[in-house]
């Protein structure tokens, strides 16, 4: 895995494509699971550290595939925001929230994970690993982002790309409107990550983004 940051770290991955599925360890916590297939890759990636807890950014196939692996075999708990919990743990709602297309059905089927239990439900300003939990909903009900203002680090999931998700061509972007069920509440919770001037963007999808200006003109231009 390659550190992007103090205590920033983004795993490989599974795919042959780099960056196409994101997951990062923040301090002692795994960021985002995967799809289904990454979990035996991704517990080979983690040997060796300290993982105390598990957190999604939202709870869609490709986060939680290989969630319920990664906590039962790590024995940590699962910390899901609050009001993706509920998918988390009966992964059926994560087919129903999404948009009605086959694309949606494909995915999921490859993709998801069980459900698992959650042991922690993430809010607004919580701490996780030293990063504070921002609301960001629109791309989920519940979708979340984790920023550390110190050294100005941005987690935010699926509120953008920096990576278009089906052809790979890479660029910042707003998440497909397919997976996503409010594409306006998205584009207002970007709006809101772009005003904090990020030093350095990890996405879900795409290679990091440390050119603070661009990305946030590129939020600031979205429309309301
Ligand atoms: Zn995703």
């Amino acid at each position: 895995m390659k550190e992007l940051a103090e205590g920033v770290w983004q795993l490989e991955g599974r795919l042959p494509i780099p960056n196409a599925i994101n997951t990062y360890l923040l301090g002692d916590v795994l960021v985002d699971a995967g799809a289904r297939f990454d979990g035996k890759k991704i517990l080979s990636e983690l040997q060796g550290r300290t993982v105390s807890a598990h957190a999604l950014t939202h709870a869609h196939a490709d986060h939680q595939g290989s969630s319920k692996l990664v906590c039962e075999t790590l024995r940590i708990p699962f910390w899901v925001p609050e009001r993706d919990a509920d998918a988390a743990e009966r992964p059926e709602l994560i087919r129903e929230r999404q948009p009605d297309k086959l694309i949606n059905k494909v995915f999921f089927k490859a993709m998801a994970g069980p459900g698992h239990p959650v042991d922690r439900r993430l809010h607004e300003g919580d701490e996780v690993a030293g990063f504070t939990v921002l609301d960001t909903p629109g791309h989920s009900a519940g979708h979340v982002s984790f920023w550390r203002e110190s050294d100005r680090v941005l987690v935010l999931g699926d509120v953008l790309n920096s990576m278009d998700v089906l052809t790979a061509v890479r660029g910042l972007r707003e998440p497909k409107t397919f997976f996503t069920p409010d594409p306006a509440t998205n584009r207002a919770s970007a709006r809101r990550l772009g005003e904090l001037e990020p030093a350095l963007v990890c996405f879900g999808h795409g290679p990091p983004e440390r050119d603070s200006r661009k990305f946030a003109q590129f939020c600031a231009s979205l429309p309301a």
